[in-house]
């Protein structure tokens, strides 16, 4: 069997070469980890479930016209994505206060915020991610201003469109990271799109009845039961079998005129 190239080996996730220039293998791993590293564990079946449920995040989003990185799903653990260039940004996007934005402005976890805030860390373990500003990413040629807009904007489409999704499954978008590259076209002219991933890996999902917590805060707060979280939110969002979603599931369109 030929061995694929290893283009890059992240916490949670593989990048592999693709089949055609331009094409990257993106495998999602067991590994769970927290506080940059320093709490580490397998979770048995975890990749599986956060590929289905990013494939199908990626491809709604895909048709409401968010540019994205995700071209299939190949198989359990892997899809086939677009290479881009990374913007070495975080983008946190909060509808709720809830963790380190609670510690660090003194705000009761769970309280609404009086408008949907865009944050951004520098991708940067060995500084631990900082918290950066416009100012920063500009001066030290992270992203321009132009890049900065279209970032910002597509993030905040990308939060009003999976409020809405999840809300339909029970669930609240409390707060999630994104990450976004530059997808180089034939005629040399770039377009940002969206990258990584979306999963309860990097989202804070609660139960919109009972507020439990349906995402990777489970992990980091040693409060068990992560995978069945996991497929909770799978099941929630109807990907957990090969069957289209079963009519009548999700929203349904209500028609203006009479009769
Ligand atoms: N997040 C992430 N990767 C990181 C840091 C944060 O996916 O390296 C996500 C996290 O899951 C949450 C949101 O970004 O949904 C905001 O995280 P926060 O800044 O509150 O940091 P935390 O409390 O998770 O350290």
């Amino acid at each position: 069997m030929n061995k694929r190239r290893r283009i890059y080996e992240g916490k949670a996730k593989v990048l592999y070469e693709g089949p055609e220039p331009g094409t990257l293998i993106q495998h999602f791993k067991d590994d769970t980890t927290a506080f940059n590293n320093k709490k580490h564990e397998l979770i048995d079946g975890k990749g599986v479930l956060n590929n289905r449920i990013s494939e199908y995040i990626f491809q709604r989003l895909g048709e409401i016209g968010v540019p994205t990185h995700f071209m299939k799903r190949l198989n359990m653990r892997e899809q086939l994505i677009r290479e881009v260039e990374i913007i070495p940004l975080e983008v946190v996007v909060r509808n709720v206060a809830a963790g380190s934005l609670s510690t660090r402005l003194g705000l009761e976890e769970g309280s609404q915020l009086p408008r949907s805030i865009i944050e951004f860390y520098h991708k940067n373990d060995k500084l631990n991610d900082p918290m950066v500003s416009e100012e920063h990413i500009t001066a030290f040629g992270w992203a321009n201003p132009q890049e900065i807009d279209e970032v910002m904007s597509l993030a905040l489409r990308i939060n009003d469109f999976l409020v809405g999704l999840f809300l339909g499954a029970g669930i609240r978008l409390i707060d999630f990271k994104v990450e976004f590259g530059r997808l180089w076209e034939q005629n040399d002219t770039m377009r940002i799109v969206l990258a990584d991933e979306i999963s309860p890996d990097c989202c804070r999902l609660w139960d919109a009845a009972s507020g439990d917590k349906m995402d990777k805060d489970r992990f980091r707060q040693d409060m068990g039961g992560v995978l069945e979280a996991y497929q909770e939110v799978a099941r929630r969002l109807g990907v957990l079998t090969e069957n289209p979603r079963p009519r009548g599931a999700g929203p349904v369109l209500v028609s203006s005129k009479p009769g």
